[in-house]
């Protein structure tokens, strides 16, 4: 859902401004792109394997911000889903914004059947979310959660971030402290990431501040022990959660799954390919014109074929982002070609460096491993090719 009220300075998706006409065309897009999902469905018989090989049907609206829409605009875009849903949905998330939860939108929600509610908080201090750029008032977030828990949302996530410029200890364990007060059933954490020209990568350049790298760790180290001892073990890097809470969706992708991404910018992997909508609203339109069943729009970007080797690395890289680690024993048999012997070589030299820990078949990180996910992952890369 494309559409943003302001932009946050951190932020680098895709985003236009919330006109009438454009958010018009963007829903009649939804509702044409959707079709052509479900016919491709029902067309081929050898989709079902694929669904039932996941933990059910899940769905997540991301954006931009979702919950800008008016309650008939969101109730509308939720019927387009839940009429060519080819089964019971099992898990289905919308993000909002604090400043754009209302009592009729999460009304209509819930009677759609979402289930799951994202809510991006980012922080409970002011002057941080004045440094984030965000809109909206701590007062705002509470307001917006009572209104959550009092429409029947029973499965609440809040997106904390942490590490951002000038940010000290104790402020964040007051962010933390915030968070867990509220109860809330998920947590999500990002330590801040500079993404190039972003309002906050642009202050980055000019020196205006800098980045502390140790602080980052040291920070993100008190993250899952404060988290965990208050009843929200870790789950995956940026992830952590009340028994039986993980989101559904996103272990899906990090497991590699199948799923479909709906509207401009989004991102799909489907059978044999991988790829992404244009981030950009009339040539998304144009190409669900020039749409066949068969082929992948010409508009489509970063378009990857998928290889065994290619999801089987991509298999084990984000499956040691989730603590429980991966199933060697199951990926060797679900992706036989793969050069097994390269990453069992690999596994000796991260084993020697304390960067993983294995059990039988199942390979995960430590801790000083978790620090340095993203680098494991490029080992993991090169040990593929
Ligand atoms: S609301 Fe979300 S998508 Fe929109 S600018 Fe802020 S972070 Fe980006």
């Amino acid at each position: 859902m494309p559409f943003c009220a302001t932009t946050c300075d951190f932020c680098a998706f895709y985003q236009e401004a919330p006109r009438r006409a454009d958010l018009l065309r963007y829903l009649d897009g939804i509702e044409r792109e959707l079709d052509q999902w479900r016919a491709e469905w029902d067309a081929r018989s050898d989709f079902l394997p694929a669904l039932d090989a996941q933990a059910g049907l899940t769905v997540f609206f991301g954006g931009g911000t979702p919950g800008l829409l008016a309650a008939p605009d969101l109730a509308r875009l939720c019927q387009a889903v839940r009429e060519r849903a080819p089964g019971p949905i099992a898990e289905w998330t919308v993000e909002m914004a604090p400043s754009t939860v209302k009592a009729d939108k999460v009304a209509a929600m819930r009677e759609a059947g979402v289930n799951r509610i994202s809510m991006g908080v980012q922080s409970f201090d002011e002057s941080l979310l004045e440094k984030l750029g965000r809109r909206h008032s701590p007062k705002q977030v509470q307001q917006a959660y009572e209104t959550l828990r009092a429409g029947g949302c029973d499965n609440v996530n809040l997106d904390l971030i942490f590490a951002v410029p000038g940010q000290t200890r104790a402020q964040w364990a007051e962010d933390m402290r915030r968070a867990i007060e509220l109860q809330p059933e998920h947590l999500s954490t990002y330590c801040l990431t500079f993404e190039e020209d972003t309002k906050l990568w642009v202050k980055l350049s000019k020196g205006e501040f800098k980045r502390d790298v140790a602080q980052e760790a040291e920070l993100y180290q008190f993250t899952w022990e404060t988290l965990g001892a208050a009843g929200y073990p870790q789950y995956e890097v940026s992830n952590f959660a009340r028994p039986g809470y993980a989101c559904a969706h996103n272990v899906s992708t990090w497991h590699m799954g199948q799923w479909r991404g709906v509207g401009p910018s989004a991102a799909s992997q489907w059978r044999n390919w991988r790829w992404s909508n244009p981030s950009d609203l009339n040539r998304w339109l144009d190409g669900l014109d020039q749409r066949t069943p068969e082929t992948l729009p010409e508009t489509a970007v970063d378009v990857v074929p998928l290889s065994p080797e290619l999801l089987a690395a991509d298999a084990l890289i984000f499956g040691l982002r989730l603590n429980e680690g991966v199933d060697l024993a199951a990926l060797r048999a679900r992706f036989p070609s793969a050069d097994w012997a390269s990453y069992d070589a690999l596994w000796a030299e991260l084993l020697a460096e304390s960067l993983v820990e294995r059990q039988g078949d199942t390979l995960r990180l430590t801790d000083e491993g978790r620090m340095l996910a993203d680098a494991v992952g490029g080992r993991i890369l090169e040990a593929e090719v």
